[in-house]
């Protein structure tokens, strides 16, 4: 995870402002209602956020986790 935080603050740009600085906060949200009755495992969230403006972007974790191997591939696409 510390990986893709890094490759993350890395490459970010702000897509409202054009800062290239971010602050990144996981948080896990743990099951509720269906998920918990299902026992499916926590999601865990990145929250990135523009130091400048503010602009706060979330990705799933468990998502960019699975795409390791072509994570930079994915990063170019976000921000470019
Ligand atoms: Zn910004």
């Amino acid at each position: 995870m510390a990986v893709i935080e890094r490759e993350i603050q890395a490459r970010f740009k702000c897509t409202k402002c054009g800062n290239e600085d971010c602050y990144i906060e996981e948080l896990a949200m743990t099951g509720t209602g269906l998920s918990k009755m299902f026992d499916i495992q926590n999601n865990y969230y990145m929250f990135v956020s523009c130091t400048h403006c503010g602009f706060t972007e979330v990705y799933n974790s468990n998502v960019l986790k699975g795409h390791r191997g072509q994570l930079s591939n994915i990063l170019d696409l976000l921000f470019g």
